[in-house]
This record gives C-alpha cells, sequence and structure tokens, in this order.
C-alpha cells in the first residue's frame, strides 16, 4: 500500500516535469522580437535598410537570414531583434 502511494507520488511528479518543456517551447514560438531599427547604430554602421535596394539581395536569400519563409526574423548579426525579410545590410552573404 505504502509503495502504491509513492508511485502515485512519483507518477505525479514524472508527469509534471515532462509538461516543463512544452510549455517552454510553446513560450518561444509566441514570444516575438522587436524588429530592428534602421537608426539602430548597429544597423547604421552595416547600412541596414528594411527594404532593399541591391539587385538580388535581400535578408530572405541572405545565408544568415533565420526567418525561414516568414516576412520578418532573426538575424545573428542584430540578437534580440527581427529584420525585415525585405532588407538588406552589407554583411549579406549568399545562402551554401
Ligand atoms: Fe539581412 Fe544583413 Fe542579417 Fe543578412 S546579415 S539577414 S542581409 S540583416
Amino acid at each position: 500500500m505504502k509503495d502504491q502511494n509513492l508511485d502515485k507520488s512519483r507518477r505525479a511528479v514524472l508527469k509534471g516535469l515532462m509538461g516543463i518543456p512544452v510549455i517552454a517551447i510553446a513560450g518561444m514560438q509566441t514570444a516575438q522580437a522587436a524588429m530592428l531599427s534602421v537608426d539602430d547604430p548597429t544597423a547604421k554602421a552595416l547600412q541596414y535598410t528594411d527594404k532593399s535596394t541591391t539587385a538580388g539581395q535581400n535578408c530572405a536569400n541572405c545565408g544568415i537570414y533565420q526567418g525561414g519563409s516568414a516576412a520578418s526574423g532573426p538575424c545573428p548579426i542584430f540578437p534580440g531583434k527581427d529584420v525585415a525579410a525585405a532588407g538588406w545590410c552589407k554583411s549579406w552573404v549568399a545562402k551554401p
């Protein structure tokens, strides 16, 4: 009887722990970073624009862009900010 109660409480603890990563992942999916401003000092230094004027080059086709097919997304050059898929900066590199 005592062992059964212990098993029940172990199961309850394990069940609770299993829910934590799911909650963390769900939180990450809904979190959205602020858009990078063209007035940001690093953005200015790298000539970032939210609308590329460089033929054939934009954030969406940059090898560094992490936004997939989204209209905006992360770029490791600007940590914690999202860049516009249509944007560009002078760190642009071709996708491998
Ligand atoms: Fe856009 Fe520049 Fe980042 Fe490439 S490196 S995704 S061009 S901001």
